[in-house]
């Protein structure tokens, strides 16, 4: 079974890697023997060295996932830079919150523009190429909101719910094709983008208390799930939304 997770060799294209959930999946990746792009807007390279030290490759693609002639780019420069693609990992995203009445329509078109449109258009890009090769793994990251509604975060769950659909959907064109299309869904977990729920301290003990394990999520969650998803351990996984929550779901 270890042949199995091990990712030796495979090139993995992780968005959002910069911290968070992205960071923690992209570390996990490598640790099993994968390369890393990272498809991220700044020139930071505190992830890029953290992979590097682990012993594989890691080059950054600069993308501004709202931009997206930017976008259309990524993928070609990303099999520019490592000669192929094998993995690819649609994590970055961003939130707004607002009462619906008084939310923004820039507030909905930047939340479609990175959290759907992006992540439809990197699928695609990604998608032609592993077509090529009959193989590849696609990991998009859904949300709770994916099922559920949410609260004050109509673009949000909107654009989530979407991206559960679009999993299904390439996964019903490209599971015959050697393309395993699935998603992970994160429940409650401690990063900046949860920055304004952990520090109010009624939302923050209310998410708490309806968490069966006891425990807000953490990026370090994120490396099992995704190499299972990335690796031939998944092989005959299709179209999954596999929720790492610490039971929320099921309560
Ligand atoms: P985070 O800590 O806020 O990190 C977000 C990442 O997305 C950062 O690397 C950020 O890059 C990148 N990003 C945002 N806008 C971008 C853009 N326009 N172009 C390129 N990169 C951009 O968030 P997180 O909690 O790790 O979330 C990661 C994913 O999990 C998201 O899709 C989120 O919706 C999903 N999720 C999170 C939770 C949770 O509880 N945290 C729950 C469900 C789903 P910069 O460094 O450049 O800002």
């Amino acid at each position: 079974m270890k042949h199995a997770f091990n990712l030796t060799g495979k090139v993995a294209v992780v968005t959002g890697g910069t911290r968070g959930i992205g960071q923690g999946i992209a570390l996990g990746l490598a640790d099993a023997g994968a390369n890393i792009v990272l498809l991220q807007r700044s020139t930071d390279t505190n992830t890029q060295e953290k992979i590097k030290r682990l012993g594989v490759r890691c080059e950054i693609v600069q993308c501004d996932l709202e931009n997206l002639d930017e976008v259309k780019q990524a993928i070609p420069k990303a099999i520019e830079a490592m000669g192929s693609v094998d993995i690819l990992v649609n994590n970055a995203g961003i939130q707004r919150r607002s009462p619906a009445v008084d939310f923004s329509e820039q507030d909905w078109d930047d939340v479609l523009t990175v959290n759907l449109k992006s992540v439809w258009l990197l699928c695609q890009q990604a998608g032609r190429h592993m077509l090529e090769k009959n193989s590849g793994k696609i990991i998009n990251i859904a949300s709770l909101v994916s099922f559920q509604g949410g609260v004050y975060v109509p673009a949000y769950a909107s654009a989530k719910g979407a991206v559960g659909q679009l999993t299904k959907a390439l996964a019903n064109e490209w599971s015959s094709k050697g393309i395993n299309v699935n998603a992970i869904v994160p429940g409650y977990i401690a990063t900046e983008m949860n920055t304004a729920l952990i520090e109010d301290p009624v939302r923050s003990r209310q998410i708490l208390e309806r968490i069966p394990t006891g425990r807000w999520g953490n990026p370090e969650d994120f490396k099992g799930p995704a190499v299972f998803l990335a690796s031939d351990a998944s092989n005959y996984v299709h179209g999954h939304l596999l929720a790492v929550d610490g039971g929320w779901l099921g309560r």
